[in-house]
């Protein structure tokens, strides 16, 4: 059933703000024989592990995440296509973190694998411990065939992130995207909608809680390097930002997309020679689905107009 709306987010720490950098090391997929579900599609199995040989002191490449790419680029990208995530991770940086915690699980604090961090088994509690070593096990499936093989050093050992892995992690931030950004939609919302929001929030908190300190000092004499976030972070740096601001949310009006999108801002002088950023006031994600949603109007068959005609 739906309620009348009512709720504001709030957040007690602001992530930086400024430019998003993401750091993008050169990343191998190694396959592995087994078979993994993921979107209800089948899967040979494997990891993606930072290319340790090719990495040099000083020369790791940085993007800046475009505006929107939490709800552009990350929204579209299909967790369940290996060549894609491939390619994605190649493009904007490395997607790991199911290994942290699981949004949807009944219990909170499930571990999917120890973090890269020192709190690798860390947890006092022997059913935590259940938990990380199962997750290893499972993450760790691709390393112990390929070590037999001699075809992963330990360096990459250490990297690896497993197909599953990725997978989950992308799904998981899909999932969170759209949960908080629905109840920025017009319209009324479900008790269903508000509880996955408020799990989406807790989720979303905690993972930027641990990047983005609460209080920094600024000294103006010494210069700062911009501060660097994993790619998953950035993604939930970007859309906490976007929700503070309440950023505008439209769905594409061409019937086979649908998809959520963030209308461009564009600059302009006014008639007093000031500049006024304006948003759009399109309808569609991208001008290929304005053309396409075009398309279907007129040549669609079996119109009422056509059946009078
Ligand atoms: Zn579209």
């Amino acid at each position: 059933m739906k309620e009348p709306r009512d709720y504001s987010y709030k957040f007690t720490a602001i992530p930086s703000p400024g430019e998003l950098v993401v750091p993008v090391p050169p990343l191998v997929f190694r396959p592995a024989w087994e078979v993994v579900m993921i979107k209800g599609r089948e899967l040979m199995g494997g990891a993606f592990c930072v290319d340790v040989d090719s990495l040099t002191d000083g020369d790791l490449m940085h993007v800046v995440l475009p505006p929107g790419f939490y709800g552009r680029e990350f929204l579209q990208l299909d967790a369940g296509n290996v060549n894609q995530l491939h390619e994605f991770q190649e493009q904007y940086g490395r997607i790991v973190g199911a290994r942290k915690n699981v949004p949807v699980a009944h219990d909170m604090m499930t571990r999917l694998r120890p973090e890269p961090d020192n709190e690798a088994f860390s947890g006092d509690l022997g059913r935590i411990f259940e938990d990380q070593l199962r997750g290893i096990n499972k993450s760790g499936a691709f390393c112990d065939v390929h070590e037999i093989e001699g075809s992963v050093d330990s360096a990459n050992y250490m990297t690896a992130a497993s197909l599953q892995e990725v997978a989950h992690t992308v799904m998981d931030a899909q999932w969170i995207i759209l949960a908080t950004t629905k109840l920025l939609m017009p319209g009324p919302v479900s008790r269903e909608e508000k509880i996955d929001a408020i799990i989406a929030c807790t989720f979303m908190s905690n993972i930027i809680s641990k990047a983005c300190s609460p209080i920094s000092l600024v000294l103006h004499d010494i210069d700062y390097e911009t501060p660097r976030y994993d790619l998953m972070t950035a993604v939930y740096i970007q859309l906490s930002r976007a929700l503070l601001h309440n950023e505008e949310y439209r769905y594409c009006k061409n019937p086979e997309c649908n998809r959520l999108f963030t209308p461009k801002e564009f600059t302009r002088m006014n008639f007093n020679s000031k500049e006024v950023t304006r948003r759009s006031d399109s309808q569609y994600c991208q001008s290929s689905c304005q053309e396409r949603a075009k398309y279907l109007r007129n040549y669609t068959p079996n119109r009422k107009n056509h059946a009078i005609t």
